[in-house]
């Protein structure tokens, strides 16, 4: 039987010609990371340091608690903080003494930083060493930042993420570093993932012989995966560059991969996994073919939908190369334009090669001349950030929100349809209205 998927194609897109834009930007901040981060990690509390508006965001973003215990606030930075008329670090001091106090449940508090707190240079990574070592052993307090000055909102996973792994524990010790990269490797799975999916993933890393593949993050910090030499790990998110970065300089290998979206995509990056571990690259194929092909087959009427329609996307959540890469391969979409905000070319190597050749890339943002390629080009579907959408409705293009694909479970075989019917439903809801 031959491997699962031909990763290496003739054709694709690795060397072509990427359109760079840099202007005008709509996109949302990386605080906005925090709705899925704070689900995940069950014993982590987000303590964002920022103003009315970043409360505002996040809680129009995550819906409305008001019946939770949340695990997410804003300490509010007033006038007088923003002016310099009072002591930030005193008083965030006291904020988080009083959260800590009223919340023996949070093990792990991040500090978020925000646009206000980084115009008045608030030091927050000081105010993290001086708070974990107030709180210690109970809660470990860490920093990042969710700024909106020049990010996109998928990298507030990253920053978080990249922010954890010095904390790691450090991974099974060998006499020489030589020795500890050729002994049994272990394989840990990178990027927040809903819990069904991690759960579907293990059971079939498992199944594939690998019964023994961690997470990160987890869902509680007694289960922070050790890091060292014998890590090798897969990506699960296409945004995750500076946390990858993070785990190699503390000896871990990156296993290139093409992302687990649709059957094609879930099929390569499972036995690429199974692979880097040392399993049979057949062995594997046996296994996953008929996932793969109930995958196939969930897919099917989707693809009748879809099929021909010309799809557009706006750089927002850089999940965008992947999905036009499922979109067009599995359901036959016409790729007019993949617009990234950052095209990391090694990360997307293998997802670049699996496009059709010809794909328009571009990377980055000048709105307005976007918008005009896109009013030119009449897509039958614009994929872009909730800044856009509405105005592109009321001209009456069909949208998706391309925030939705990020809430959403998405990945693996037992997602695949439910990630096609996110593109089916606005074409037929489109449809409903015209007739
Ligand atoms: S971090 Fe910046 S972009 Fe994000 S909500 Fe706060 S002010 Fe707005």
């Amino acid at each position: 039987m031959s491997p699962v998927i031909p990763i290496q194609v003739e054709h694709g897109c690795q060397d072509a010609p990427v359109l760079r834009e840099r202007g005008q930007r709509e996109v949302f901040c990386g605080l906005t990371g925090i709705i899925w981060l704070h689900r995940k990690m069950q014993d982590a509390f987000f303590l964002v340091v920022g103003s009315r508006t970043c409360a505002h965001l996040i809680q129009s973003a995550a819906g409305v608690m008001i019946f939770a215990e949340p695990r997410f606030a804003t300490a509010i930075l007033d006038e007088r903080d923003l002016a310099g008329l009072a002591d930030a670090q005193e008083e965030l001091d006291r904020v988080v003494h009083r959260l800590l106090e009223r919340r023996p449940d949070i093990r792990l508090l991040f500090l978020v930083g925000s646009c206000p707190s980084e115009v008045i240079k608030l030091d927050l990574s000081r105010a993290a060493a001086r708070l974990s070592q107030r709180h210690a052993p109970r809660v470990r307090v860490l920093n990042y930042s969710g700024s909106g000055i020049e990010t996109t909102f998928t990298q507030g996973e990253d920053a978080c993420l990249a922010a954890l792994v010095p904390t790691l524990p450090e991974g099974a010790a060998s006499s020489t570093s030589a020795d500890a990269a050729d002994a049994a490797p272990e394989l840990l799975i990178v990027g927040a993932l809903a819990d069904v999916v991690e759960d579907q993933f293990r059971r079939q890393f498992e199944a594939l012989g690998l019964p023994h593949v961690r997470f990160f993050p987890p869902r509680h910090t007694g289960a922070l995966p050790a890091i060292g030499p014998r890590t090798r790990f897969l990506l699960a998110q296409p945004f995750l560059g500076d946390t990858a970065r993070a785990l190699e300089a503390r000896g871990a290998r990156h296993i290139p991969a093409p992302f687990p979206l649709g059957a094609e995509g879930s099929a390569a990056w499972l036995s690429a996994g199974a692979t880097a571990l040392g399993v049979d690259p057949d062995h594997s194929a046996r296994i996953i073919a008929p996932w793969r092909e109930r995958a196939q087959r969930a897919l099917a009427p989707h693809r009748q939908r879809l099929d021909g329609q010309r799809i557009f996307f706006f750089p927002d959540s850089q999940l965008e190369i992947p999905l036009a890469r499922f979109l067009a391969r599995e359901l036959g979409l016409q790729l007019v334009e993949v617009g990234t905000p950052y095209l990391h070319r090694a990360h997307l190597a293998q997802e670049l090669a699996l496009l059709p050749a010809g794909t328009a890339l571009s990377e980055g943002q000048d709105v307005e001349r976007q918008l005009d390629r896109c009013r030119a080009a009449r897509p039958d579907l614009v994929v872009c950030g909730l800044g856009l959408a509405n105005p592109l409705e009321a001209e009456g293009f069909t949208t998706k929100w391309s925030i939705e694909l990020v809430f959403t479970p998405i990945h693996g075989f037992d997602q695949a349809a439910d990630l096609a019917a996110l593109f089916t439903r606005p074409l037929q809801r489109r449809q409903r209205l015209a007739a």
